[in-house]
């Protein structure tokens, strides 16, 4: 567009001098509309791009990160873990008896609430971390460079957050969460599978807490380098 009107601009400079005024006016005024279309059709593009990439990368109701980017993230930590031993957390967390809200208050009052939750989380989580809609209730936190301690203390500060936070129509709610650390041992299921085992244990033992994938004691002497390097 940009070199179009450059074109045109010098080209009328050169030939100015051989029209006479009605066809100058003419030709100012297409410019003029030429102008403004091109800038209204670019403007026009770029909402679109804009719009595409946020259905591509975004779930539209929480407006968290998607599960396909979900995906490709903890792909990139893992690889970044083995290169250059970055190191990583998985926090999965699930709502607690969500279904029990959906029955007793209706689906969009269950909507506002994964809205609401999705809306605190992201302004308690740091810029590097990243935060995901993992499932229906379910979502997750990549938290990279931080140990485990740290994303623990991040995790517990949500739980309590959320639990002690008032929703529409006075409701409460809690969540159950379950974190692992990254490692050089395993792949990226087996890292989702550690978060979901302590998310599965937090489940079991009375919900609405948060518990830590340790790996069993006879791993350790393969597993303690990485543990240890992460407790920074
Ligand atoms: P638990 O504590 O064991 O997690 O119990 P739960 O009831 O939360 O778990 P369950 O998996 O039985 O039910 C999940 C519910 O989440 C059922 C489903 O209708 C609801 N759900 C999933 N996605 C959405 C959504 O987008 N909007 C609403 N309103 N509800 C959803
Ligand atoms: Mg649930
Ligand atoms: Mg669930």
């Amino acid at each position: 567009t940009i070199s179009a009107i450059a074109y045109t601009a010098a080209t009328l400079l050169f030939t100015v001098p051989f029209f006479d005024t009605s066809t100058l006016y003419r030709i100012y005024s297409t410019l003029i509309l030429v102008g403004i279309f091109s800038f209204c059709f670019s403007y026009l593009i770029n909402k679109l791009l804009y719009k595409l990439n946020a259905t591509t990368i975004y779930d539209p109701l929480t407006k968290a990160l998607n599960r396909h980017t979900f995906n490709k993230s903890i792909d990139t930590a893992l690889i970044e873990h083995r290169r250059h031993q970055v190191t990583g957390v998985l926090f999965l967390f699930d709502l607690d008896h969500f279904k029990r809200i959906n029955d007793e208050h209706g689906h969009l009052t269950g909507d506002e609430i994964l809205k609401e939750v999705s809306r605190i989380t992201q302004n308690r989580i740091r810029e590097t971390d990243r935060f995901f809609r993992y499932g229906g209730e379910e979502f997750a936190i990549l938290m990279r460079h931080t140990s485990l301690q740290n994303a623990a203390y991040v995790a517990e500060q949500l739980r309590a957050i959320i639990e002690n936070h008032t929703f529409k129509k006075g409701l409460s709610v809690t969540i159950s969460g379950g974190l692992s650390e990254v490692h050089q041992s395993i792949d990226v299921n087996g890292w989702i599978e550690r978060s979901d085992h302590a998310l599965y244990e937090a489940k079991s033992s009375g919900r609405n807490c948060i518990k830590i994938y340790i790996p069993p004691l006879e791993n350790w002497s393969t597993e303690e380098p990485a543990l240890l390097k992460s407790a920074e």
